[in-house]
């Protein structure tokens, strides 16, 4: 059963969460809002960096990691309403695949000295990481990737390239999948690596999106040396590593409450004087009560994960739905700003309007994505069908 109410421990938790960002981040948040318009999200620009001291300093930088490894050991139902307050502020959360994947992942089958070295640039936001899974000929089969690493005394040589790496750009290290045994059935011949993206033989080549923002790229290897010491887990077992990484991911609460408050700004602006005949019109009001509903509808599935989380359960088919309909509730979004803004929904940039409505043309653009990003539509719904509804596969 979905659990929507605070103990009295969560509720005096969340008023701390609220005053933190009253008193921490509302002064920071013009500066993080000026620096955002000249970087690309992935650059750690000085005003973000102070609110990553800052977050440091109290431990919520990775709330969910234990205290041990510098997290702040949160038991679910806390992270879940850090999560929700940062998201209903509309603040800065240091997430990331560093914080949410990289460092799990380097907590739960790392070495301590592989802890030692990476996770106190994770935690400061210093090293920044991408993470090299898809190429050309596997992304929804995964487990078909064809780079090669080949051992060769302390280190493995590795060649291939990897596609759609966010972030490589920017990246200090990558989190990749190799494969190591190609004679082992193709689960099994895969080897979870740490890779220094800085090491001779790496090359990125941006890839520009519909949206014409640089966010991922091409990544060439070329006889790319890692030290033995940089593999994750053991050798060949990689993909079992990797399917941890994918288990990090947490209920999307943040997507949920961002996606209600654009379609709550929506109608504030359909209910502004200068558009009132906007607010007026049938069709675009049934619009706007339905793109509501389906708001409040993924908050609730964001409710239904973390309750499992909490009962210690682990979500499997239910976070498939989550992401599903999520992904395509944002591009209904999208598409109902585009119908709400009319004309301003083509303003882009070069115009004083450009602050004001840029972010709904990029949004729109940029949700084309969601339902390929994180695992396709199609797949959530063969998981959904097979694991959830118990259906034969084909
Ligand atoms: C914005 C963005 C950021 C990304 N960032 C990263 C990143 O940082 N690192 C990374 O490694 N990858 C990243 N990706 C890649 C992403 O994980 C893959 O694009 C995704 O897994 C799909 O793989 P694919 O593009 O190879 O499509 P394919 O797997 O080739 O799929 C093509 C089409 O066939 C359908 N399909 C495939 N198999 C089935 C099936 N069994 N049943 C039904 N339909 C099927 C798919 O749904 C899709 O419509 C990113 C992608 C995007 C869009």
């Amino acid at each position: 059963m979905v659990d929507f109410n605070d103990t009295a421990e969560e509720a005096a938790f969340r008023a701390e969460v609220r005053e933190f960002l009253e008193t921490e981040y509302e002064p920071l948040r013009a500066g993080i809002r000026k620096e955002a318009r000249t970087s690309d999200g992935f650059e750690l620009t000085p005003t973000r960096r102070t609110w990553f001291r800052t977050l440091s300093d109290r431990g919520w930088v990775a709330p969910a990691w234990p205290e041990e490894y510098g997290g702040a050991g949160l038991p679910v139902k806390q992270q879940f309403i850090f999560n929700e307050e940062t998201a209903e502020r509309r603040a800065l959360r240091p997430g990331g695949i560093a914080i949410g994947m990289v460092g799990p992942t380097i907590i739960t089958i790392g070495t301590e000295d592989q802890r030692a070295d990476h996770l106190p640039g994770i935690l400061s936001g210093e090293v920044v990481w991408c993470q090299g899974y898809s190429e050309p000929g596997a992304g929804s089969d995964l487990a078909s990737l064809e780079t090669r690493a080949v051992k060769d005394g302390d280190d493995y040589i590795v060649n291939g390239q990897k596609i759609w790496t966010s972030g490589a750009h920017r990246a200090d290290w990558m989190i990749l999948l190799a494969r190591t045994d190609p004679d082992a059935p193709k689960h099994k011949g895969i080897t979870y690596f740490m890779l220094d993206m800085h090491a001779p033989g790496v090359q990125v080549q941006p890839l520009v999106n519909m949206a014409d923002t640089h966010e991922f790229n091409e990544v060439f290897f070329e006889d790319v040396r890692i030290p033995a010491k940089n593999v994750l887990g053991e050798e060949n077992r990689g993909w079992y590593g990797a399917v941890t990484t994918l288990d990090f991911e947490r209920s999307s609460i943040g997507s949920a409450v961002g996606m209600r408050q654009n379609v709550e700004a929506l109608i504030d602006f359909a209910k502004s004087s200068d558009q009132s005949a906007l607010g007026r019109r049938e069709s675009l009001r049934n619009e706007l009560a339905d793109r509501y509903i389906e708001a409040q509808g993924a908050m609730m599935m964001s409710y239904r994960i973390i309750t499992m989380q909490d009962q210690g359960l682990i979500p499997n088919y239910e976070a498939s739905m989550s992401k599903l309909y999520s992904m395509e509730l944002n591009q209904r979004v999208a598409t109902t700003s585009m119908h709400v803004l009319g004309l301003h929904g083509q303003i882009r940039g070069g115009d004083d309007r450009a602050a004001k409505y840029g972010r709904y043309n990029y949004g729109y653009m940029r949700s084309v994505a969601n339902t390929i990003e994180g695992g396709t539509s199609e797949i959530q719904r063969n998981i959904i069908a097979t694991r959830g509804l118990g259906l034969p596969r084909a």
